[in-house]
């Protein structure tokens, strides 16, 4: 079993320099580093058995069809679901865009959809578009002290004119774990009928997820945010709600009969997924599944707790700093995001990267929770399994002399 220490060797982009430096890489909740298991992956699938997927007998299509497939499987396992609830598509992003066009005939002129503060843009403005051409209504539900969704924001908002819900499940800036599954009570106990999609990109890679016990109606992740490929990503829905939606785009691979006159579908998740997938990036998520799923990772997954909690103590120390979102760091998971007095984000993190440290500095995607919060932009330190407390202690050490370079 590798030591958490030891993780950092099989994620080879972690060796390079950076300015001279050694890299520290603390930009992971944007996209991970990915282990060379999951390189090799490509790569052999690219060398062995290359080949469509789904309408072939040939050895090689047999084989990429097999190994997609068990894809899906790895996927529905990971989240407690089954294969025909995981939709494939290109990251959470299109998951979302997909959902808010295969929802819009839910929703009527002055029905209202309902999304939270802290949304990514990515959760906000398909919901915003889908308002506009149906002339219905975006409802914001606020944040309570602690930063999460207000629970009772969101029940005095509800109404039967909710016909969606949308929230994220850990925030990308305010790295605040939502209480999901008494927010999703709340919800079902006003509005049986409003359908509840959950933003899990920030939370897959760090929070076990069982969408069952969540009881979502759809839940949406990136492959490329868990140690995978990019260009691939999840949307998770109930078989019942699957089975009664019109796909989003149509073409090949989808159909059980076409005539000029009419076409039929093939059932979920096939339906959903027409043309030619993503097939070697699919498979790699597959080996970034089994890469999440060792023994080793979910102790370093684990110990992410530790460093969010050490950096957090760091940060708490320097008196310009602030620190977004909430103080209790059980709440909070993945990443800590910050601001410096009269510092620019973009400087400070320019600053970090002569030391070889990358973080992220801006809105982030989420310019309306950084209004809110009476700031333009902010700096963000995020972490994954290859992370170290040395980490952490050389970024601070960098934060200081770079503030203190700064403010010359
Ligand atoms: N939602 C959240 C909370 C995110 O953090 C991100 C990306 O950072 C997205 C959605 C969009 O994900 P993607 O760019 O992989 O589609």
């Amino acid at each position: 079993m590798t030591a958490p220490k030891e993780m950092k060797e099989e994620f080879p982009i972690l060796k390079r320099n950076v300015h001279g430096k050694q890299l520290i890489y603390l930009d992971s909740s944007a996209t991970t580093q990915k282990p060379q298991q999951v390189l090799d992956a490509l790569r052999h699938f690219y060398t062995t058995s290359n080949a469509n997927v789904h309408r072939v007998v040939h050895t090689l299509g047999e084989e990429a069809t097999a190994l997609y497939e068990q894809t899906r499987k790895k996927v529905a396992d990971f989240v407690r679901a089954s294969t025909e609830e995981i939709v494939f598509t290109r990251g959470t992003t299109d998951s979302i865009n997909m959902l808010a066009c295969m929802l819009e005939s839910s929703v009527q002129p002055d029905d209202e959809v309902m999304i939270s503060a802290m949304e990514h843009h990515s959760n906000l403005i398909p919901w915003q578009q889908l308002c506009k051409r149906r002339n219905a209504k975006l409802v914001v539900v606020g944040m309570n002290q602690e930063y999460e969704i207000d629970p009772a924001d969101l029940k005095a908002k509800l109404s039967e004119k909710t016909k969606i819900v949308s929230f994220v499940h850990v925030s990308h800036v305010l790295g605040v774990i939502n209480p999901v599954r008494e927010l999703i009570k709340i919800i079902r106990n006003k509005n049986k009928e409003a359908r509840i999609v959950v933003d899990g990109a920030q939370a897959v890679a760090h929070l076990a997820v069982d969408v069952k016990s969540i009881d979502c109606d759809f839940y949406v992740f990136s492959a490329h945010k868990m140690y995978g490929p990019t260009g691939v990503g999840v949307l998770y829905g109930k078989k019942a709600l699957l089975d009664k939606l019109e796909p989003a785009s149509f073409g090949g691979g989808m159909i059980t009969s076409v005539s000029f006159e009419k076409s039929t579908w093939l059932d979920s998740p096939h339906k959903f997924e027409p043309g030619t997938p993503n097939i070697a990036d699919v498979i790699a998520f597959g080996t970034a599944i089994d890469f999440m799923q060792r023994d080793d990772v979910k102790k370093a997954q684990e110990q992410e707790k530790d460093l969010i909690k050490l950096a957090h103590a760091e940060l708490s120390k320097l008196s310009s700093v602030t620190i977004l979102g909430p103080k209790d760091c059980s709440k909070r998971s993945g990443l800590i995001a910050f601001t410096v007095k009269d510092l620019h984000p973009h400087d400070v993190a320019t600053g970090l990267d002569q030391y070889g440290v990358a973080v992220r500095a801006g809105h982030h995607c989420a310019m309306p929770l950084h209004k809110k919060l009476g700031i333009d932009a902010s700096t963000r330190m995020s972490f994954a399994v290859y992370n170290t407390k040395e980490d952490v202690k050389t970024t601070l050490e960098a934060l200081k002399k770079t503030i203190a370079a700064l403010k010359k």
